[in-house]
């Protein structure tokens, strides 16, 4: 590996007008969903996350869902939600600089959003990202937020995720995951962090150099049902992973991504072990790497990190500059 196979800007947070920094509330669409300190009232400041539409959405709320075919096509319009999480008042601090009780908020909205949209029979999924620094795709966007996106279809990487999961389900009767996490922590040589509820390791054949996967260590298939215990827990690991990577590589740019299960809805046929088969979890993949027409053209990604080398950084075992020289 060389140092050379490393291509990111480090983040650096723009300092212009921001409409999601406490007390330019009137700069954004109406506030769907806010935690707010006691006796504060909407829409002004006193919150510590705040939920608002998309100013420019991928897809709108409103409308009836229409899909169709042309010729073997399939055509969908583009009914959904997009909304977007300021993760805190402040400006001058991103995820990993938050205290867990203010990251905890963070989840706790999260859950609260998917729940509300749960109730939208439109809707099969509600994906939740978070993309930090340019390279990650936050081009303009310098405050600390997430985006929500509801969607009348689930994703094709996560079908492909709860196929593999289903179909491994349907001959051994255990959950892919759960089988997962007992030989990682067994093994070690690809962990990274670990507490009472949640574990982080390197995945087996990474994609992305230092990409992490968070998992509950309780089976569970939805995001939603955490315990406070457990909401607590998962800020805590977030938080503990998230300062390693930023201290280990000198801010990168990464995507954060929640592989949760899609609503649960009455069609015959749909998904019938679900619960027991799927297992959610958090993927944060840093964009350090080029994707170049390599990966494009076989779907296969050259990373110069191995996972187990990963973990060792990440845990702090190794300095990324003897990485390089590796
Ligand atoms: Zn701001
Ligand atoms: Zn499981």
């Amino acid at each position: 590996m060389q140092s050379s196979d490393f291509h990111f800007k480090k983040f650096v947070r723009e300092t212009k007008f921001c409409p999601f920094c406490e007390t330019n509330e009137a700069s954004t669409p109406p506030e769907i969903f806010a935690i707010r300190k006691a006796g504060v009232s909407p829409p002004g400041p006193g919150w510590s996350v705040r939920v608002v539409p998309n100013s420019a959405p991928r897809l709108r709320i409103e409308g009836e869902l229409r899909a169709r075919a042309e010729g073997f096509h399939d055509l969908m319009n583009g009914v959904g939600a997009h909304e977007i999480i300021a993760e805190t008042p402040r400006h001058d601090r991103s995820l990993h600089e938050l205290e867990i009780h203010e990251i905890s908020d963070v989840i706790r909205a999260y859950i609260a959003r998917r729940v509300d949209l749960k109730g939208d029979r439109r809707m099969r999924y509600v994906l939740i990202f978070k993309n930090h620094g340019q390279e990650a795709g936050s081009h303009t966007i310098s405050h600390s937020i997430s985006h929500l996106m509801a969607l009348p279809v689930t994703p094709r990487t996560v079908k492909t995720k709860l196929i593999t999961a289903r179909d491994y389900f349907a001959v051994k009767e255990r959950c892919i995951y759960c089988d997962v996490l007992q030989q990682e922590r067994k093994d070690g040589k690809r962990l990274i962090a670990e507490n009472e509820d949640f574990v982080t390791i390197a995945p087996f054949a990474s994609r992305f150099p230092f990409e992490m996967t968070v998992f509950p260590k309780a089976h569970n298939s939805a995001f939603s049902c955490m315990s406070p215990g457990q909401v607590e827990n998962l800020a805590k690991i977030l938080r503990e992973v998230l300062q390693r990577l930023n201290h280990t590589l000198g801010g990168p740019p990464y995507n954060l991504l929640l592989q949760d299960r899609p609503f649960l809805r009455n069609r015959a046929g749909y998904w019938n072990t679900i619960e027991e088969d799927f297992h959610w979890h958090v993927e944060i993949l840093p964009q350090i790497a080029r994707i170049t027409g390599f990966e494009w053209a076989s779907g296969f990604f050259y990373n110069p990190v191995p996972p187990e080398l990963a973990a060792r950084c990440l845990s702090c075992e190794v300095g990324v500059k003897q990485v390089a020289a590796m």
